[in-house]
């Protein structure tokens, strides 16, 4: 029995200890680190020279001294290929997936090693470095930051994500976080982060439109709060748009005044001018206009770029992002109007025209009481305060959402979905499926990722297989598989066979993941093509009718034909012919067509034959024996 504790007269019991917890935001382009105060307030730590934002940058010289941050940024002009820059794009994906996308350019991508299987690195001065290795960097160093904060090791860490980063890219995020040494207590998305930190889990259920636009990518993200629990409603955004686009603008205009060709600017000086750039339009967010020069090499040029002018520079990058919004809204089955409160998320919403648009757009003014590039930040440390148990409220639930549908491969080729895209998780759901051929005794299970009907346009997850189904006739066989995502978006899918009970389970941790832009096309090309997959679909699920009715019948003739008058042969064998000619063709109607009309025929057959059996029966078989005997039948 425990015995209760009594204080010693006099003395007053220790004050409840305060578990330390921190929330770090790990984002593309800069990264931080929050914590909940002595008082309950969540506060972002700086470093000893007052920085609160670590640009998320590692440079790796070659004595093997890695620098992080500013520093590193410094050393990005001169050593481009040691300096190791939006490296989050790279977490949880392929080699061949970073080859096709523009926004890498300059690295050299290399298989990390063979243990690593599909993990990329990049080849610097000190070596092979892969993201989940810059990640950690930062992540440690922002962990040292908060201990030293809070006077002693973390208990564990909340870390943020994208709402729509996938299995592979949130594992990758855990990788890196092992790397480090940290404890994750758990990842949440960014935008519910960004909820939090306003307070909005205290608020009467309504919905929230998150706006992220940061350095190089932009997130709308809808959210449902419904007494208390968030839920990620839809997703959308384009992962090569952000603030960097900005600055490139501001230098195409620049340079246009100027007259220069940028092709003759070496790329120092390119990136120079992208530095002042950057500057002119951090300081148009203030004032109504900024200085811009150009002193590189053979060049001298300077002028002034007016808000004005700025804005019709960017508008079309800022209307990229409202065509984005409305998308995300449709998604979600949404109109502006149904938003109850606008978050806006990432240093780039800093700019005027950005607010002005979205405040157009939704129809009311956007919060922006929390520092934008904070907000995700302060909401992770609110969150990790909570799980840590240092708030002895109820613990608030958060709910994420499958930005994919996930689902099993069936006969034919086709996909049948299990889970669909947006569904809330953690989830988890089940459908019976059964055996297409008599006595199969196993059965392969593919998992699939994706919007589309076929295989071959959807992703391929995992295979397993399910062995030791009893021998029985194709369909009798009750096989259970269920998918389960948890609370971190990973994926487990079990089959189980429930005569039997024999199972099979695999967790699904593809070693690489997708990006944004292959998830929105992904959903572009199911909806554009959702017709003609629609149809055929409906072809292929046709065939494989087909092809079943054919093979029974077929099993049939052999086995009692003799059932048959010749005159009732001949219908059956023309019909059959006439099947076998249309069942490869692509018209779908004919080959219904051909399949009522065997049906048909061979019905009175059929009938004979269930006479014939039961009379078996009768005789002192029992239906098993007849069911393997059928089965035997056919395998011969
Ligand atoms: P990420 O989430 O990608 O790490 P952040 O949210 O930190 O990025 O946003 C970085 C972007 O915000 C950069 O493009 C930066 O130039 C831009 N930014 C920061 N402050 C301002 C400002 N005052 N005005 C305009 N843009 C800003
Ligand atoms: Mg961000």
């Amino acid at each position: 029995m425990a015995l209760l504790q009594i204080s010693e007269p006099g003395k007053s019991p220790m004050p409840h200890e305060k578990k330390r917890a921190a929330g770090i935001d790990l984002g593309t382009t800069n990264s931080l680190v929050a914590t909940v105060q002595a008082g309950g307030e969540a506060r972002v730590i700086a470093d000893a020279d007052g920085n609160t934002l670590l640009p998320s940058v590692v440079h790796y010289a070659a004595d093997g001294k890695r620098l992080l941050g500013d520093a590193a940024m410094l050393r990005a002009i001169a050593e481009p290929g040691s300096t190791l820059a939006s490296f989050k794009r790279w977490l949880g994906r392929s080699k061949h997936e970073l080859k096709s996308e523009s926004a890498n350019e300059g690295y050299e991508f290399v298989l990390a090693d063979e243990a690593s299987g599909n993990a990329v690195a990049v080849q610097t001065g000190a070596g092979k470095i892969t993201a989940v290795e810059a990640s950690a960097a930062i992540l440690a160093e922002l962990a040292a930051r908060a201990e030293s904060s809070l006077g002693g090791p973390l208990q564990g860490v909340v870390i943020t994500v994208p709402a729509y980063f996938d299995d592979a890219q949130r594992q990758a995020t855990r990788d890196a976080a092992r790397v480090a040494g940290i404890n994750v207590l758990r990842l949440i998305n960014e935008p519910t982060a960004a909820a939090v930190a306003y307070g909005l889990d205290n608020a009467n259920d309504r919905y929230i439109a998150v706006y992220d636009l940061g350095g190089g990518t932009f997130d709308i993200s809808i959210l449902q709060l419904s007494e208390g629990v968030f839920e990620v409603l839809a997703t959308g955004g384009d992962a090569a748009l952000g603030g960097d686009d900005f600055d490139r603008a501001i230098v195409g205009w620049a340079l246009a005044q100027a007259g220069i060709d940028s092709a003759t600017l070496s790329a120092s000086a390119q990136r120079e001018l992208l530095i002042a750039a950057r500057a002119a339009k951090q300081t148009l967010s203030e004032q109504d206009s900024a200085r811009l020069r150009i002193s590189a090499e053979h060049v001298k040029w300077q002028g002034e770029l007016s808000r004005a002018e700025f804005n019709k520079i960017v508008a079309p990058l800022v209307e990229q992002t409202l065509s984005a919004c409305r998308r995300c809204l449709g998604d979600a089955g949404l109109k502006t109007i149904d938003i109850a409160d606008v978050v806006l998320v990432g240093g780039s919403t800093r700019v005027p025209l950005v607010r002005e648009k979205v405040q157009v757009l939704f129809g009311k003014a956007p919060h922006v009481g929390v520092d934008p590039d904070k907000v995700v930040a302060l909401g992770a440390a609110l969150q990790a305060d909570r799980l840590v148990g240092n708030k002895q409220d109820k613990e608030l639930l958060l709910l994420d959402v499958l930005p994919l549908s996930l689902g099993i491969e069936t006969m034919g080729g086709l996909v049948e979905k299990i889970i669909h895209r947006n569904t809330a998780i953690p989830c988890t759901r089940a459908q019976e499926f059964t055996t297409y051929k008599d006595g199969q005794t196993a059965l392969l299970l593919h998992v699939l990722q994706g919007e589309r009907e076929r295989i071959k346009d959807c992703r391929s997850l995992a295979r397993f297989e399910l062995r030791g189904i009893p021998p029985m006739v194709a369909g009798a066989a009750r096989i259970q598989v269920s998918f389960a995502v948890d609370a971190n978006g990973m994926l487990s899918v079990s089959a189980q066979e429930e005569s039997t009970g024999v199972e099979s389970t695999i967790t699904v941790q593809p070693s690489y993941g997708l990006n944004e832009s292959q998830i929105t096309e992904m959903l572009r090309a199911s909806y554009e093509n959702a017709a003609d997959d629609r149809d055929q679909r409906a072809l292929i699920e046709q065939r494989v009718e087909a092809e079943a009715l054919l093979a029974a019948v077929g099993a049939a003739l052999n086995q009692d034909g003799d059932l048959l008058a010749d005159e009732e042969r001949k219908v059956v064998d023309a019909a059959i012919v006439q099947l076998r000619a249309c069942v490869n063709g692509n018209s779908t109607a004919e080959i219904s067509d051909a399949v009522a009309r065997l049906g048909h025929s061979t019905e009175a057959f059929a009938a004979r034959r269930m006479n014939k059996s039961i009379a078996r029966a009768l005789q002192g078989k029992r239906v098993d024996d007849l069911a393997a005997e059928a089965a035997s039948d056919t395998a011969s």
